[in-house]
């Protein structure tokens, strides 16, 4: 029996006793045998403090500390790294050469090859598999790189910073030289070394610099990338003219490749990409892949201020660098496409991914206090909700305040490894507020939930809104704090306009902005006229569950008339998710007429924007339903949302199928915002016609129709899920023809494997099985284990089957996929740790394949973390 893993703490956090002041790296690359000499100017410190460095899965060959070779009995090595009792107490020189083996590196963390060709993860602790060194975001370094390889098949040999000298070497082997002036942290080095075709082209900074940028990928798909420069050029200009960062060095590279961990990577001066958020053109990419390809780009690139210039002095400090990071890629989009759309998706995807992690066995403050493997905080959390606190902050200060408070950040961090604290306190500072009681955010995990009541005196003419914040607990925090939030409100009167709001500078800074703080907090409105509505929580302004009782013709009215796009599609969500979760307890009753006619008056409002008509016609996932279950019933919430969807479709009919014919979007296909959002009206549309689609072979033509002679990928794909769902000849017949058009695209057979993954029908599992033996399947692809089996287990209706099989496959499948590839498997394992959300038959199913999962001998951290967590919380 091996060690049971530990965890490491924040409060145990100390500075480091050795900072490395140069790192020198030499690789000679070989697939199999690489070595790497590193030679680094160390300064110790404090005296006395053994040398512990950190090394994982390489073979050391040699140590030497200033030019003298260390005998075995002067240092210690093991599997974690290696540990120096006595070195120099004053500066010195420590030279290690070590041996890797890329081309068997199915962790993908560290030095691998993807296709042949090498790259690096090094983030957050892939470092330490290439070299022994601090492994930590505070040890900041200048690196010089000298990369050797074969001149044929990796004629382009990159690292971060500038190229400072290339040439030939004798055996057809060629090196460069590499050197970055910026100090950074090991996790944001970087190589790559391939046979790769690159775009090429050029921005100017606002000062006039001149900045080469280049996007590497597989030869034969430069012409892909075309999208993706242009988001990179747009996100350089807007960094500037928003945030007032400018690119700092003369090159910015991209590399494409198509074994990743995660999305991106923001190595200084080069990132790494998942090639899915770098390739794009209309056969084979949708319009959310296109925008997923902006944001991406835009992220990473974003990094380099907010991340990279300033850093993370440990990685309990995550947030500081993603929250603020997916908060400006946030931005970005809303600049770039519709502001309310997009904030009506990252609010869908907070309450996808967020909410249910908040609410689970993993939950954990967006600032953890401790962690078993920190890859297992990459968190929809860290991130998601990390940026719902950043924009709490901007909506609290303004744009002009948040702008002075992030001046004030650069100044005073630029150039250092900080905390979410000073960031907090370069907000306050800047705008002279406190931000004490708002730092809870950072402490406290778990969904605040906001209770609302209002009254109306019509003697006085008063009304008052009682608000009542609860923070549930959270394994272990059982009791929790009030929190501070900006909460926005309106009062609609009866003709659907805004009732005026005098502000007052505490309770109501601004018109309509409360700032909440108690437990219970009553804020008084004199003199209004009776309001016919109350629209809460307006652009979701606080990552809030909010509770509030209001009549189904209140919730209508809003639909209709709520002057905040957001808060006009939420009434449409909560008054579909009241209606479902009824129809759930009681399958025989009957949907609110008011509803229906509130869906009505959305289809025909010419003034709304087609994209948001599309997200406003949309029902609730399965998931958000089940989430407001004491006891999940499967079936039942289908059934009921299904039903639903009939009804709308038998009362709209003739309007949806208008919709569709006038949507269909003429001439060239074109990725931008407002012809994506018509292609998402009318497969919206498509969408709800398919509900009658088993009895009518006209919809089934129709659909199959519009799969065989689309021009482009988004009507594609949009069909073909239609399909999917449907059994019959079409679904087969489009199935083998995609597969046909597409089988040398890695990519495209993503999808396919995904829309058969998430299938409603009852052969799901045995059809997902089969295709775990075919060619477009890969146990060393994450890319395909996401979308064969993440995509299974995000299949509400069959990964649940009550026998219990769905959960047996998902088990089965992660106990192999964890010796290849840990940190993928433990990111695809949480799914089981919901298992209390279920009936007592499926708990027990459940957790029989957690406690499977955890008797595995030798399990890695990353899936002992997270079995053990879903077990115990
Ligand atoms: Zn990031």
């Amino acid at each position: 029996m091996t060690a049971q893993p530990t965890a490491i703490h924040r409060k145990d956090y100390r500075a480091p006793d050795f900072r490395i002041e140069t790192v020198e790296l030499e690789f000679d690359l070989q697939p199999e045998a690489t070595r790497v000499k590193s030679k680094l100017a160390v300064a110790p410190q404090s005296a006395g403090a053994a040398l512990k460095l950190d090394g994982e899965d390489i073979e050391l060959l040699s140590v030497v500390i200033d030019g003298r070779k260390l005998l075995p009995a002067d240092y210690t090595a093991d599997e974690h790294g290696l540990t120096i009792a006595t070195v120099p107490s004053s500066a010195f020189t420590l030279e290690i050469e070590t041996r890797i083996n890329p081309k068997g590196n199915t962790h993908l963390s560290g030095l691998y090859q993807s296709s042949g060709v090498y790259c690096t993860q090094c983030e957050a602790q892939g470092f330490r598999r290439i070299t022994y060194f601090p492994d930590r975001p505070d040890v900041m370094s200048t690196y010089r790189v000298t990369i050797r390889g074969d001149k044929k098949a990796n004629p382009v040999l990159l690292s971060n910073g500038n190229l400072v000298e290339e040439g030939g070497l004798s055996d057809g082997r060629h090196y460069a030289v590499w050197h970055d002036p910026f100090p950074k942290p090991c996790y944001l080095f970087a190589l790559v070394a391939g046979d790769l075709a690159v775009n090429e082209d050029e921005f100017v900074t606002r000062s006039g610099r001149k900045v080469a940028l280049r996007i590497f990928v597989e030869h034969g798909k430069v012409e892909r990338t075309a999208y993706a420069m242009d988001a990179l050029k747009r996100s350089m200009r807007w960094d500037e003219t928003r945030f007032d960062l400018e690119y700092d060095l003369d090159l910015f590279n991209i590399v494409a490749v198509s074994d990743f961990n995660m999305g991106a990577m923001e190595n200084k001066s080069l990132n790494v990409f998942n090639d899915k958020y770098i390739l794009a053109d209309h056969e084979t990419a949708t319009d959310t892949d296109y925008a997923g390809i902006e944001a991406v780009v835009a992220h990473e690139y974003f990094h380099n201020w907010t991340g990279n210039r300033i850093t993370c002095r440990d990685w309990f400090q995550l947030s500081l660098k993603e929250g603020l990071t997916v908060f400006r890629d946030q931005e970005f989009t809303s600049d770039m496409r519709s502001r309310p759309v997009k904030r009506i998706q990252d609010v869908r995807l907070l309450r996808g991914r967020q909410f249910p992690e908040d609410a689970g066995p993993l939950a954990h403050p967006i600032r953890p206090d401790s962690y078993i493997a920190i890859d297992n905080f990459y968190t929809a959390t860290v991130y998601e909700k990390g940026s719902e606190v950043i924009r709490m902050i901007h909506t609290m200060l303004g744009e002009d305040g948040f702008q002075k408070g992030m001046k004030l950040y650069v100044e005073r961090h630029d150039g250092e490894a900080a905390t979410c604290d000073q960031f907090v306190a370069a907000m306050a500072d800047a705008n002279k507020v406190d931000l004490s009681q708002f730092q809870r955010w950072y402490s406290q995990a778990g969904t605040p939930e906001v209770v609302v009541e209002g009254s109306y005196d019509p003697g006085s003419g008063d009304y008052e809104l009682t608000v009542t914040q609860v923070v549930p607990p959270t394994p272990g925090q059982p009791d929790k704090q009030p929190v501070q939030m900006p909460f926005g409100i309106g009062l609609l009167d009866a003709q659907g306009r805004d009732i005026a709001l005098k502000a007052d500078t505490a309770a109501m800074p601004r018109p309509g902005m409360l700032n909440v703080t108690a437990p219970t907090q009553t804020f008084k409105f004199k003199g209004v006229p009776k309001p016919k509505a109350i629209s809460l929580n307006r652009g979701f302004s606080a990552p809030v569950v909010v509770k509030a009782k209001q009549p189904g013709e209140a919730q209508a009215f809003l639909m209709a008339h709520d002057s905040d796009a957001f808060a006009r599609w939420e009434a449409g969500q909560q008054y579909a998710t009241e209606l479902l979760l009824a129809r759930v307890a009681n399958p025989a009753k009957p949907f609110d007429p008011a509803f229906i006619e509130a869906i009505g008056l959305t289809l025909r409002d010419d003034k709304l924007e087609q994209a948001f008509v599309a997200e406003a016609i949309t029902l609730p996932s399965e998931d958000y339903i089940a989430d407001r279950m004491a006891v999940v019933d499967v079936d039942g919430i289908h059934a009921a949302r299904r039903a639903l969807r009939l009804e709308i479709v038998r009362t709209y009919r003739k309007q949806l199928e208008d919709i569709y014919s006038r949507n269909t979007t003429p001439g060239t296909y074109s990725p931008d915002s407002t012809s994506a959002g018509r292609r998402a009206l009318k497969n919206a549309a498509l969408s709800y016609l398919s509900e009658q689609a088993d009895e009518d072979a006209g919809l089934r033509r129709l659909i199959h129709d519009q799969y065989s002679k689309a021009d482009n990928m988004t009507d594609r794909a949009a069909a073909l899920r239609l399909l999917v769902d449907i059994a019959g000849p079409e679904r087969e017949a489009a199935l083998a023809d995609f597969y046909q058009r597409f089988a040398d695209d890695a990519l495209v057979l993503d999808k396919w494997l995904m829309l058969q993954a998430i299938s409603t029908l009852p052969e799901t599992l045995e059809n997902v099985r089969s295709l775990l033996t075919h060619p477009a399947f890969s146990m060393q692809k994450p890319n395909k284990v996401r979308s064969l089996i993440g995509a299974f287990t995000a299949n509400a209706l069959r990964y649940h089957a009550a026998d219990g099989s769905g959960y047996a496959f998902h088990a089965d499948r992660m106990l192999e996929l964890e010796p290849i590839n840990p940190q993928v498997a433990a990111r695809l394992l949480a799914p089981l740790g919901r298992w209390r959300r279920f009936d007592a038959a499926r708990q027990e199913k459940m957790k029989a394949e957690l406690r499977r999962v955890l008797a595995k001998p030798n399990l890695s951290r990353d899936v002992y973390e997270i079995a053990s967590k879903s077990l115990e919380n």
